[in-house]
């Protein structure tokens, strides 16, 4: 299937590369094929990365905004030229498909022009003072350095949404990318250079979790964090940073509830169910993990799912045909099959659930869940739908706001009162009426409640911006005009 060179991937500390390529990472959909090697930074390499990005800062910040937002554009135009390159090289490091992943790129590319353009549009507020000569307004500044620490899912996205409005801000960044996609973190990194970002401007470290992220989360020159990944981490990393007071957003897990009402077109629910929870292999933030039946809906809509699922067979996401990709890593398919087997145990799978080869899990469905079970209640990040059945709509969002996590939320309803209803008591940062709990469009705000997120800041929209600067609230006197006339 054409190309499977090898890259050599380095940190960029100051624009230089840096390290040897120690760790490898193979494509989860063809053992044999290396897509890179790349270093294991370490505490120092930390460090070099945090000085350089510091000594950047003052420069950057005084650069004129729409000069800023100008690099982010040219970015944006490099990276659409590599696009298919870059989309291939997603699939062989993260597995899901060529489709998936060229739409990934594309946002990216979306992502960098969006806010290239808030260059223009950085602002503060004039408010009227109570006493005369007097000007008040605030200003936004950026906060300094910042620590980008990303995972595998999306690998260029969810970069991408953070280190922009980051750079636009007039903030420096050092990035950390999860192991499991250095070379995706490599492109995006290597478009804004190429597009003219000063040196030290933004660096790329790369290194486990544990030692390159606690170094970046603990280190006193960092200003601000921020994190995407799985709560557990999430909650070390705001332990460690709120104790030094420095500035953190988390984005985290979810167990996103999909309510098919009484009165919805079945069909169309179980295909978007589908989308949701067996797209991108069930390894989204946003996955439609809990489908939550409305009455008589139930039998008919297990029939409609199971055949959903039974036209998703996995296979290499390079394949022209593929529908879903494999399973990220051996780690992710041990974590899928002990649900499986949990799941097994507290109510009944009917459809899918086996390995077919190496890391390809066929999406799986498991009816009669309880909202106790461990099913209906952990994050399992995997293509594994449960449907629990419930009498009536409020039974439904009880059930749906019964979790600890509160990121994106769902229903298929053809009646707009009770979509209202459910809108204004479902428990979620991001609530959806007939469309699949995945998806997100750029300039909306993002982010969770409960423990999906810190809560406190959005991300994606105009609103990224307010993690990213920090206000300032100035008091300007001046003296009464005499006219020379
Ligand atoms: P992890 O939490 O394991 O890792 C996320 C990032 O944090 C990686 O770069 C990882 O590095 C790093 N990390 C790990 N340990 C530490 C530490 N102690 N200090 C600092 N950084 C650390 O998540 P995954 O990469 O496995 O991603 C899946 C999770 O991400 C799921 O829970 C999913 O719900 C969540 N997610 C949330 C989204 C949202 O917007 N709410 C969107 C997408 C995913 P390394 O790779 O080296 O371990």
């Amino acid at each position: 299937m054409g190309t499977t060179a090898t890259e050599t991937l380095q940190h960029v500390i100051g624009g230089d590369g840096f390290g040897a390529g120690d760790r490898e990472r193979r494509n989860p959909a063809n053992a044999g094929d290396v897509v890179s090697r790349f270093p294991a930074g370490g505490t120092a390499d930390v460090h070099r990365a945090v000085g350089v990005a510091a000594d950047a800062f003052a420069a950057w910040a005084s650069t004129p905004a729409p000069e800023r937002g100008a690099i982010l554009i040219k970015a944006a135009a490099i990276l659409e030229s590599r696009l298919a390159e870059v989309a291939r090289d997603l699939t062989r490091e993260e597995g899901k498909t060529l489709g998936e992943s060229t739409g990934e790129v594309r946002r990216a590319v979306d992502i960098l022009r969006y806010y290239g353009g808030e260059g223009w549009r950085l602002s503060g507020e004039m408010v009227p003072a109570s006493t005369r000569n007097q000007i008040l307004y605030t200003r936004r500044e950026p906060v300094g350095v910042v620590a980008v620490i990303t995972p595998w899912n999306f690998p260029i996205a969810i970069p991408t949404w953070k280190i922009a409005p980051a750079l636009v801000s007039g903030n420096t960044v050092v990035f950390k990318p999860a192991s499991i996609t250095p070379l995706t973190a490599h492109h995006l990194v290597r478009a804004l250079l190429d597009a003219g970002l000063p040196k030290g401007v933004l660096n790329l470290v790369y290194g486990s979790g544990s030692e390159v992220g606690d170094a970046l989360v603990g280190n006193d020159a960092v200003a601000a964090v921020s994190f995407t990944g799985s709560t557990s981490v999430g909650k070390g990393i705001h332990d460690i940073a709120s104790r030094r007071m420095a500035r953190v957003q988390l984005e985290m897990g979810g167990k996103n509830p999909f309510i098919v009402a009484e009165d919805a077109s079945v069909d169309e629910a179980a295909a978007l169910a589908a989308v949701g929870g067996w797209g991108l292999t069930g390894q989204a933030c946003t996955a439609t993990s809990r489908v939550i039946a409305v009455g008589r809906v139930l039998e008919p809509l297990i029939e409609a799912l199971k055949r959903e699922a039974a036209s998703r067979a996995p296979g290499d996401g390079l394949a022209p045909d593929a529908k879903m990709g494999p399973v990220v890593s051996e780690s992710q398919l041990a974590t899928d099959l002990s649900y499986l087997d949990i799941g097994r145990k507290e109510a009944e799978l009917v459809s899918g659930g086996r390995v077919l080869d190496g890391l390809f899990l066929e999406p799986a469905l498991f009816v009669a869940v309880k909202p106790q079970h461990r099913i209906a209640r952990e994050e399992i990040f995997g293509p594994i739908i449960g449907i629990i059945a419930v009498t009536d709509l409020d039974e439904a969002i009880a059930v749906a706001n019964d979790s600890e996590y509160g990121l994106s939320a769902s229903i298929s309803t053809n009646n707009m009162a009770a979509a209202h209803y459910f809108i204004e008591r479902i428990e979620a940062g991001v609530v959806k009426v007939n469309q699949p709990t995945t998806g997100l469009e750029l300039n909306m705000p993002f982010g969770g409640s409960k423990n999906s997120s810190t809560g406190t800041f959005r991300e994606q929209g105009r609103t990224a911006v307010d993690f990213y600067t920090r206000s300032k609230s100035v008091y300007l006197r001046y003296g009464e005009h005499r006219s020379s006339t």
